[in-house]
């Protein structure tokens, strides 16, 4: 980049930046995910390194937070309330400690702690009173925020010894109320908060304290602004001295000695972050002598001694450039969005199921959108929303053709269906899925036969349905692109193999409609052969506990249809197994363990087992095992660092385990 375009762009992501602080810490109404505001800061804090020139004193990298609200009487922080150094991963980390080293030397440590997501605030006590509490504002000047902090009940309104300090903390709103006050405001048709975070900071700076008071908001104190009448020499024995007084400090701290246990602490929390009652958005890691940090001293924005390492994003902003569309098994027309490729919590994502047309056009999605893209669950890629104020005129509207993509037959929609299908059952595009999910790990297993392989097969026309594939030829695979003659070995290997298959996997690849792969197992368990299936009626169906009036009318109007009636006839020439090979099932009151019946949850770090494993282990011993404690909870284990769930457990007065006992019972 020239210096001309650098200067150029300087301006724009001052513009942007300043837009996001004063949406988010002014209006606490931000337009984008953190993670866009932190890729747009580090794009211009690289630019500045680039160009340090061009790093203008009012640069949104050397200023913390936004402006005050004129509504609220000013405060001046007697010391500044700033902001943190960032990490994004381990490299950073280890940055960070290379550089505490470089002024250290080998004696030091650290002290980490959960980064809360809400809103610093300072708390000011004379002679043991609470006079006055504020927000961080501009690190400066905040806003006089007394009579709402007043309501949250975990801040002392007098403290154990009769000093005048400062402490410094960060009030926020638990998930739980959080859930309870977006519902009502749904319910009044009044616009829901975007996050907690952002709920706490809307609900302090109201001026009448009784919308505080009505919010529930809790509050961890962090820190003694100024140690001066308390004599602590450490950030930890600063945190214990907060507890001696009457604050409410956050229990989940960690003392480390070296940079390897701080990152075994904050990969820990990358997995049980969703088991807290309170939003963290990353772990703060802190050096513990306050000699150290006064030597290490602060930049303009932050300290020196302490950094953020923020957690993997789970909402980012990427462009969608096209909407594709594909034919499933069962002739759904799917769009998806193809996107400009992004990492989202941990991983690569370019494509996103919309699902159907109803949910494009509720959320006003345009070819050429910037849209905010998230992991739902954290596994299955979906588009949030459309960023309508970065539009330029140049979207396009998108809409679902009346033809199916692939065999050009109208599409229809179904009754109290929001999918559009191809109900043409010659769909090429349908009888491609049906054979890749036929030879799926799920179903027949075929190792070899991939999509590409299938594809290639069928336009080749040497397959058309399933059974084609038990007449392939030697001769017939060779003259495929990129097959050898090993790899062709190793096909027709993997398909004299899946001749063996247990039932189960031929009814599931068979893709009758509604029978999933666990259907599939009770259905051969409980008729054995597919003979016996051919012939049940509706009623034998429904006998079976797992099987409902919709998967039995589907598996008798699919056994009643000459071609499959042909189908199987053809498998069964062709020497595929027709049988259950299994286990008969066991009935969970049959099997002589502890766990028979019992309902069981699992938290915390389970460090011998492993959380799969444990959980495998109970349900093959008869056990039920869920997510959440309740009243129906028999038995709860408790890992190492057990939250939440521990507590209720102990409140519900549920039977509790360590991982010890678990072992000793498996094992016995
Ligand atoms: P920060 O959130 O990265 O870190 C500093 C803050 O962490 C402190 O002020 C304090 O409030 C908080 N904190 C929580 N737990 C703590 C603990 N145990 N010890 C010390 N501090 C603790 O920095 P920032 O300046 O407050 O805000 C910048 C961040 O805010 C950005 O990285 C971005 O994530 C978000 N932001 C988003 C937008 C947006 O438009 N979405 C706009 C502005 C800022």
């Amino acid at each position: 980049m020239d210096i001309k375009s650098a200067e150029q762009k300087v301006a724009e992501l001052h513009n942007l930046l300043n837009q996001y602080n004063y949406e988010y810490h002014v209006l606490d109404k931000p337009s984008v995910p953190d993670a866009e505001y932190d890729r747009v800061m580090n794009e211009l804090i690289a630019i500045e390194n680039e160009y340090p020139e061009l790093r203008a004193p009012d640069s949104p990298t050397q200023r913390v937070g936004g402006n005050t609200l004129e509504a609220f009487e000013k405060v001046a922080h007697r010391t500044p309330m700033l902001s943190l150094g960032n990490a994004f991963n381990e490299e950073d980390l280890r940055d960070f400690d290379r550089k505490v080293r470089q002024a250290a030397g080998d004696d030091y440590s650290y002290v980490c702690e959960l980064k809360i997501d809400g809103l610093a605030v300072s708390l000011r006590y004379e002679d043991g009173l609470f006079m006055q509490g504020a927000t961080r504002g501009d690190g400066t000047v905040g806003e006089d925020i007394t009579a709402n902090l007043k309501t949250i009940k975990s801040i002392p309104l007098r403290i154990s010894e009769p000093l005048t300090m400062e402490v410094r903390g960060e009030a926020f709103m638990p998930k739980r109320s959080f859930e309870a006050l977006n519902k009502a405001k749904e319910e009044r048709e009044e616009e829901p908060f975007a996050n907690p975070r952002n709920a706490a900071a809307g609900s302090l700076r109201q001026l009448d304290p009784r919308i505080a008071a009505s919010r529930n908001l809790d509050i961890f104190l962090y820190a003694i602004a100024d140690v001066g009448e308390t004599g602590v020499v450490s950030h930890s024995s600063g945190l214990d001295r907060l507890d001696e007084f009457g604050f409410k400090t956050n229990k989940e701290r960690r003392k480390c000695s070296t940079i390897d246990e701080v990152i075994e602490y904050v990969e820990g929390w990358v997995e049980r972050r969703p088991d807290l009652q309170y939003d963290i958005d990353g772990i703060v890691i802190k050096v513990d002598s306050l000699e150290l940090q006064e030597r290490l001293g602060t930049t303009a924005k932050s300290p020196r001694w302490a950094v953020a390492y923020k957690f993997p994003a789970e909402e980012v902003v990427t462009r969608l450039k096209d909407i594709e569309l594909s034919v499933g098994r069962t002739g759904v027309v799917t769009p998806t969005a193809i996107l400009e490729p992004v990492r989202v919590a941990g991983t690569t994502v370019q494509r996103a199921s919309l699902h159907n047309e109803d949910l494009i056009r509720e959320k006003d999605i345009k070819i050429g959108d910037y849209v905010v893209v998230k992991k739902a669950g954290d596994i299955i890629p979906e588009v949030v929303n459309v960023l309508e104020e970065r539009r330029t005129g140049e979207e396009q509207d998108f809409r679902m053709p009346e033809e199916c993509p692939e065999c050009g037959s109208g599409l229809v929609r179904l009754e109290g269906e929001v999918a559009l299908r191809c109900i043409n059952p010659k769909c090429p595009a349908q009888i491609r899925e049906g054979l890749i999910h036929f030879v799926s790990r799920n179903a027949m297993n075929i190792d070899g036969l991939g999509e590409k392989v299938i594809s290639q097969l069928f336009q080749e026309g040497l397959i058309e349905d399933v059974a084609d594939i038990y007449r392939l030829e030697r001769e017939q695979l060779l003259q495929l692109e990129r097959m050898g003659e090993k790899s062709v070995d190793n096909l027709l290997n993997a398909i004299e193999a899946s001749k063996t298959n247990s039932l189960e996997k031929l009814l599931f690849g068979l893709g009758i409609r509604h029978v999933g792969a666990k259907a599939a197992k009770t259905l051969a368990q409980e008729f054995e052969t597919i003979d016996t299936l051919m012939d049940a009626s509706k009623d034998e169906l429904t006998a079976i506990n797992e099987i409902g009036d919709k998967m039995a009318d589907a598996v008798v109007a699919y056994f009643e249809k000459e071609e499959a009636i042909e189908l199987i006839g053809e498998l069964k020439a062709a020497g595929v197994n027709t049988e259950y090979k299994g286990p008969k099932p066991v009935k969970a009151e049959e099997i002589d363990s502890y766990f028979a019946g019992k309902t069981v949850v699992l938290t915390g770090k389970i460090e011998q087992l492993g959380r799969n494993e444990a959980k495998q282990k109970i349900e093959e011993l008869g056990g039920k095992v869920t997510g959440s404690v309740s009243k129906k909870t028999d038995l709860l284990i408790a890992g190492e660092d057990a939250g939440s769930k521990l507590a209720k457990a102990q409140e519900l007065e549920i039977e509790i385990w360590d991982e010890e006992k678990l072992l000793e019972e498996l094992n016995r």
